[in-house]
């Protein structure tokens, strides 16, 4: 994982064993930038589970990079795989590798943010575009530049490409049902969020939800028989109290541009520094300083495409 961002951002990421991390398996990395020689910023890994610790993997930002106050990013990366026995090596899912690599997306983000003011630092930026330099770094899990240095058996025997590329496959399995079933529940997030005060006193009392729901699914061609929405209404918790207000459909919005930019940079020949420093110094550095599909369309020459997203899935 360092290794890819090492090649294609040009920086070094050191650990700093004089520093010391918040519980005795947290280690502190140092990011310098390879072209300067500056120092970037500091980054800390927890990625051992425990007792006392919250489930799931997140990046968090402690320090905000910004000029205006002259202050350089810290990041943590937090997981919670199981620690090895001792000492025995860590072996991960390939589930746990992409998460490695997601999080560490988001690292990336904060650590090579170049902006003047905190409030648009790093991952500070619209919930639509947060989640693609992270599914954007995923790209490297199981890039044959990147894999061939880590996925080896207890000889040393690299991963057989064959078997790359059947993981890749079977990854399309299902993507049918699995898209419309999301889209259609981002539809009625949406839906939701477009009903006025003065639509809902027209209709009173004959107002009803399944009729709602099934309207605004037709409306979009997503009436399916046999694909239910992965959410309805009646039991879509987080679209009013759980903060994506509308916002359900970012995942796909932001793997669009992530799809988009893997087509690219593969036809810039992979672990490319060229390709790395103008998606760093194009995307990654401008956080939400500027609004982000001109960012894009300036990074990829053009607006973004559908297509690259609907192959990885197998839907064209
Ligand atoms: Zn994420």
């Amino acid at each position: 994982m360092f290794y890819a961002a090492e090649t294609f951002y040009n920086l070094r990421i050191e650990p700093r064993e004089d520093l010391v991390g918040f519980t005795p398996d947290t280690q502190v990395w140092e990011v310098t930038d390879l072209a300067s020689g500056a120092g970037i910023g500091l980054l800390l890994t927890d990625y051992y589970t425990r007792p006392t610790k919250r489930g799931g993997a997140w990046m968090n930002s402690i320090i905000d990079q910004n000029h205006l106050l002259g202050q350089q990013p810290i990041v943590i990366n937090v997981l919670n795989l199981n620690p090895p026995a001792a000492g025995e090596e860590v072996y991960l899912t390939l589930d746990e590798v992409e998460t490695l690599f997601h999080e560490f997306g988001h690292a990336l983000h904060g650590l090579l943010s170049a902006v003047q003011y905190p409030l648009f630092s790093g991952t500070n930026v619209p919930r639509d575009f947060v989640e693609f330099p992270s599914q954007f770094n995923e790209m490297w899990a199981l890039h044959p530049d990147t894999i061939t240095h880590y996925a080896k058996d207890d000889h040393g025997n690299v991963i057989p490409s064959e078997l790359v590329e059947k993981i890749k496959a079977a990854q399309k399995f299902g993507q049918g049902f699995s898209t419309v079933e999301y889209l259609a529940a981002s539809i009625i997030d949406l839906a939701w969020h477009y009903v006025t005060v003065e639509d809902l006193q027209k209709l009173g009392d004959n107002f009803s939800i399944p009729d709602f729901e099934n309207q605004a699914l037709a409306d979009a061609g997503l009436l399916v028989d046999n694909i239910a929405p992965r959410y309805r209404t009646s039991y879509y918790q987080h679209i009013f109290a759980g903060g994506y207000s509308a916002g359900y459909y970012s995942y796909i919005w932001a793997e669009v541009l992530d799809a988009d930019t893997v087509e690219w940079v593969n036809e810039q020949g992979g672990l490319n520094p060229a390709a790395g420093a103008r998606l760093r110094d194009m995307i990654l550095a401008r956080g939400g300083s500027i609004n982000y599909m001109d960012a894009y369309q300036e990074f990829r020459g053009r607006k973004k495409d559908i297509t690259p997203l609907l192959e990885r899935r197998g839907l064209v």
